[in-house]
């Protein structure tokens, strides 16, 4: 202090207007702050929009365009995640492109923690120079709830700013968020655990209704008006029309909103959830006391969380519940059977009930429980009318009580049991404020025009009156239900129809949603390839659902059927013709190397071609197209032998960011056509397999002299692939009568021989003079083959070797090398599709991993995240 009054004043002014630049520094940044959260924000919100794994994400992501779009945007991620917390010095794991949802969300977490660690240390260096005052933090970052942004107004509303430490608080509220995710793992269905039945079957739904409360008394002379033809309808005959009448028909219709709901009063604010009681009601006798709690109130606010996706109808989780002064949860599965008891206080009409967006939960209460609901104020139908920006509960509550609704735990799945604390303060909170934002809602309905109160009413009778109806199965349901890319031919309806129709039938005898069975782009893949055998149907659908694995049978019997068939051929306009070419992404692709290898004249499902009603016409009628062989010279075999690799560039007809010349990919597609048969295809891929394979041969007996030999039992992908490639068995190919390696004079013979096999004699393998007609012409064998090698072929392999030997640039990556410079069209993901050929039995082929035997905690996490639906496996 003194040594500051003595300061010169030179030194002192200097000191001042340093002092003046950091506080200017440090406000511009806090805008820049600001600006980054805004949009951050309102980049969360356009991503929302994006659609989700479970909804139809893999369809979406079939289209190439769509796709490379994804693509590219992780990569960009990928590149900034690692740039930016490389520039606040927290460098985060960063996980590989392609990396699972879950090992991502893994690496944020763990990067946020640490960034939100070291804010807390700068936050504590600041305070203990007194100027943590700078630092204000509004308290929705502290909450969390980037989907519900608000106006610029609302912003600097919210921006109600304290000095709280908000690095440790960050860093407790990520640490809660893991765990919690690690433990919602739902082990067995409800509907087994608490033996809750649903009929599934096409049945019109009949009520739950057991005893009605509250019936208006019959009394004669009462006339209903109604939409109905007669315009006129008794209301007694009404009541006892169908099964589908909704049971307070009469009810609703003659409800009249009591005078108290319709006049100004007081609006009365909210407890802190701190003080207020929460009764979590999970047996008949809470059940009963809760219904005793609202038979005697004059309001209360009602939500409900809702489980579809492992259910057939959809299953009701949890009920939540608020009146004036307490909160209750009802876990409604130990108490099925009792829930309708709610129905007294629920159809009560001097009761009001206050729901938010109530068009589901009113349906809900009625399929589940016979839970009625009449008097009803929908907040959601208010704020409509009131012309509110927006209409969410999260805007709701922020607008009136203030308080950020932390909408994450929205989709969660509400079945996991025991509940969270987190999940059930998320419950709790969307009733909470729900009473002190309707009369807050009712004054300014009132304010506004004294109809549009009664009108609110009126429309929430809407509402209600609602009946819970089974949903029909429409055999032409995909029609509306998957979006068309284009037309189907005979076959392919076929058996699109028909899977459409299995997955339901499915669905309803196990309880689980027809998406759960058969997601739709699966079934559409399915429809569109019609594979030939397991390996094809398990190529469609991965990762690979339950029930398909369960019954491939069903599928593969649906798709041989179908490929009987007649083909009637679909003529197509040039717009559809040119959605098709979009959809397959053709002409408007790179065709590499590779997808001409893979391009054969018979098969085309691992190719990108429309097989079935593909741009080249293939007369399958003409045995003799099915087979073409060709001069051995004019082969890409006999290139190959010469160890001459046609280089990538000769191979691409379409140059990346240049239009695609249509006349010189057919062009190519046809003298593809002339000199590669599918089993010419096989051969390189066996060309490459071998020498492949005694590089790494060669590579293990080297490690081996070096790092010593310890057995291994269990491998993973950051095994080098030495370690889990068996050595090649022509035998497991499944094509029994093939021979690619000449046999060992010392081994037995096969006691059957062969057409395959006599010809092996030959000691040299690749010798073209093997391809005669004896060989190929067998029909069957050739098919067999092709599918094993189809199979087989390591796209990897073969784009590595010919990218290496063309242009070994090319194979470096480079960490900093800019984002954009990568070629999508290359990354073919066939290649990870490729099954493994392994005689242990514990190796799932389809999974590519080891099948699991003791469950691990870990082994348990890997099941998880190769769960790219996000949906959970059974113990079944
Ligand atoms: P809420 O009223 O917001 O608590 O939602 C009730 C239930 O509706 C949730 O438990 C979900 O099952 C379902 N739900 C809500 N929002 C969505 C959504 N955007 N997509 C799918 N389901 C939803
Ligand atoms: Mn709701
Ligand atoms: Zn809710």
């Amino acid at each position: 202090m003194s040594g500051e009054e003595s300061m010169p004043d030179e030194e002192q002014k200097q000191s001042e207007e340093e002092e003046e630049m950091i506080r200017k520094r440090t406000l511009a940044m806090r805008k820049k702050v600001e600006e980054i959260m805004r949009n951050g924000a309102g980049l969360v919100r356009e991503s929302n929009g994006l659609p989700k794994a479970g909804a139809d994400y893999e369809l979406y992501n079939s289209y190439p365009t769509f796709n490379t779009f994804m693509k590219r945007s992780e990569q960009r991620l990928n590149a900034l995640m690692n740039k930016v917390t490389k520039s606040i010095g927290c460098a985060m794991r960063v996980p590989d492109v392609g990396s699972s949802v879950e090992h991502y969300t893994e690496c944020v977490i763990e990067a946020q923690d640490n960034i939100a660690e070291r804010a807390a240390t700068l936050h504590e260096a600041l305070k203990k120079a007194e100027l943590d005052e700078i630092v204000k933090v509004p308290e929705f970052i502290t909450k969390a709830a980037p989907t519900n942004r608000k106006t610029e107004a609302e912003v600097s509303a919210a921006m109600r700013t304290f000095s709280a430490n908000i690095g440790t608080v960050l860093a407790e509220k990520f640490r809660e968020r893991r765990e919690e995710a690690a433990q919602m793992v739902v082990l067995e269905k409800p509907q087994k655990t608490y033996n809750i039945s649903s009929d599934n079957s096409q049945a019109p739904f009949s009520s739950k209704l057991t005893v009605k409360h509250h019936a208006i008394e019959k009394r004669t002379g009462i006339v209903l008006h109604d939409d109905d033809e007669s315009g006129r309808r008794d209301w007694i005959s009404a009541e006892t029309e169908t099964e589908e009448e909704h049971p307070y028909i009469a009810e609703i219709l003659h409800f009249k909103v009591p005078e108290a709901q319709l006049k100004s009063a007081e609006c009365l604010k909210f407890t802190a959830l701190k003080d207020t009681p929460l009764t979590m009601i999970d047996t008949k006798e809470k059940l009963e006391a809760l219904t005793k709690t609202l038979n005697s109130v004059k309001e209360f606010a009602v939500d409900l969380e809702h489980h579809q996706m492992r259910s057939y109808l959809g299953l009701t989780c949890l009920i939540q519940i608020s009146t004036r002064d307490e909160d209750f949860i009802i876990d409604p599965f130990p108490i099925w059977d009792h829930v309708g008891m709610l129905n007294e206080p629920f159809a009560n009409p001097r009761i009001l009930k206050v729901f938010h967006g109530s068009d589901s939960d009113v349906l809900w209460l009625q399929r589940d429980y016979g839970v009625h609901v009449v008097n009803l104020f929908d907040t959601y139908v208010a704020m409509k009318k009131l012309k509110y920006p927006k209409f969410s509960l999260a805007y709701l509550t922020l607008r009136f009580a203030d308080v950020v609704l932390d909408k994450q735990y929205q989709l969660a799945d509400w079945r996991a049991r025991p509940l969270r604390n987190a999940m059930i303060n998320y419950a709790r909170e969307d009733t909470h404020y729900l009473l002190y934002s309707y009369d807050m809602l009712r004054e300014q309905l009132l304010k506004q025009d004294t109809k549009d109160l009664a009108n609110v009413y009126s429309e929430s009778s809407d509402l209600c009156i609602k009946v819970y109806k089974k949903p029909v199965f429409n055999p032409k349901g995909y029609l509306t239900e998957i979006k068309f890319r284009f037309t189907l031919n005979t076959r392919q309806d076929y058996a699109l129809t028909h899977l459409f129709k299995w997955r339901d039938v499915v669905a309803r005898a196990e309880d689980e949603s027809p998406h759960f069975v058969l997601p739709n782009h699966m079934m559409l893949s399915l429809s569109e390839t019609l594979p030939r055998d397991v390996g094809g149907i398990y190529a469609c659908c991965n990762p690979l659902p339950y029930f398909v694995k369960q019954r491939t049978g069903d599928i593969l019997k649906i798709i041989v059927e179908a490929r009987d068939v007649k083909l009637e051929k679909v003529g197509l306009s040039a717009k559809e013709r040119n959605d098709a070419q979009e959809a397959r992404g053709v002409m408007n692709d790179t065709m590499d190397h590779i997808t001409s290898v893979l391009k054969s004249k018979i098969d085309f499902s691992h190719t990108r071609f429309d097989e079935e009603r593909g741009e080249i016409y293939i007369d399958k009628t003409d045995e003799g197209m099915d087979i073409e062989l060709k001069d051995h010279k004019e082969s890409l075999l006999s290139v190959l032998q010469t160890a001459e690799i046609p280089s990538v560039e000769t191979m691409i007809v379409v140059e990346k960011g240049k239009k695609s010349d249509n006349q010189k990919v057919k062009k190519l597609l046809n003298e593809l056509d002339k000199f590669v048969t599918p089993f010419e295809c096989y051969q390189m891929m066996m060309i490459t397999k071998e020498k492949q394979e005694e590089e790494e041969r060669k590579e293990a007996e080297r490690k081996k002299l070096e790092e010593g030999d310890l057995p291994k039992t269990m491998f993973s992908h950051h095994d080098a692939p030495i370690n889990r490639k068996p050595e090649f068995d022509a035998k497991l190919l499944n094509v029994d009568t093939l021979k690619l390696v000449p046999d060992d004079p010392n081994k037995p013979k096969d006691p059957e021989p062969s057409p395959m096999e006599e010809s092996s004699s030959e000691p040299q393998i690749f010798d073209p003079s093997r391809f005669t007609d004896d060989q190929l012409l067998s029909k069957k064998a050739m098919k067999r083959k092709r599918d094993a090698a189809r199979r087989n072929i390591d796209v990897s392999v073969v784009l590595g070797e010919s990218s290496s030997s063309s242009d070994p640039k090319k194979k470096k990556s480079d960490d900093d090398a800019p984002v954009e410079d990568f070629d999508y069209e290359k990354a073919d993901s066939s290649a990870f599709e490729k099954p493994v050929r392994d005689n242990n039995a514990d190796f799932d082929p389809f999974h590519q991993k080891y099948r699991l035997k003791n469950k691990t905690k870990k082994n348990m996490a890997m099941k998880k995240s190769s769960n790219r639906q996000g949906t959970i496996n059974y113990k079944k």
